[in-house]
């Protein structure tokens, strides 16, 4: 049983939907081996982090990222929290939320509840980066809520100096 601690988990989920980047054209899968799975979890969550289906996760990820994209509904999440329950209780500071889950069932369960949270909170702020060669997601907290990019320093500034190019390969084309 865990005590849920929502920006947590929202870095946890934003994480964990960055586990497949596109390196050099080829789409990777960060958490493919149990081994490299497993380190990243323990990088995330500690040591003392529940073990996690890792099946499971690898399923949860692949389906919250076809959710962010409208290629599935949420409801296809409903496998993530399948007797899965949150209880309540008193501490010195009011109620505490604790999640109750299966072995090996609590890390994908908190990933779609922090999904479900931010959803909540601020509505598709979380979205794909717009650069199509890019397979990263980002949270956008930006006050004008436009953010576009994965990270400004890597996707933003490629994606700025593409349309720059492609301007002037259109004046060379127009004679000008
Ligand atoms: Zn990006």
């Amino acid at each position: 049983m865990v005590t849920m601690e929502a920006p947590a988990d929202e870095e946890f989920l934003l994480a964990l939907l960055n586990t497949t980047p596109t390196v050099n054209g080829q789409r990777r899968d960060l958490l493919a081996e149990d081994a490299d799975a497993r380190r990243w979890l323990v990088e995330r969550l500690g040591e003392a982090s529940a073990p996690a289906d890792l099946g499971r996760l690898r399923g949860t990820r692949d389906t919250l990222q076809r959710v962010v994209a409208q290629e599935a509904g949420p409801e296809e999440l409903e496998d993530a929290l399948v007797e899965v329950a949150r209880r309540p209780r008193m501490s010195g500071s009011g109620v505490e939320w604790h999640l109750d889950a299966p072995p090996g069932t609590e890390v994908p369960a908190r990933a779609v509840l922090a999904w479900d949270a931010l959803q909540r909170s601020a509505r598709s702020r979380l979205r794909r980066c717009a650069n199509p060669d890019c397979s990263l997601y980002l949270i956008d907290r930006s006050k004008s809520g436009n953010a576009r990019w994965c990270s400004m320093t890597t996707c933003g500034n490629r994606m700025k100096a593409r349309r720059h190019y492609g301007r002037l390969k259109a004046d060379e084309a127009a004679g000008g």
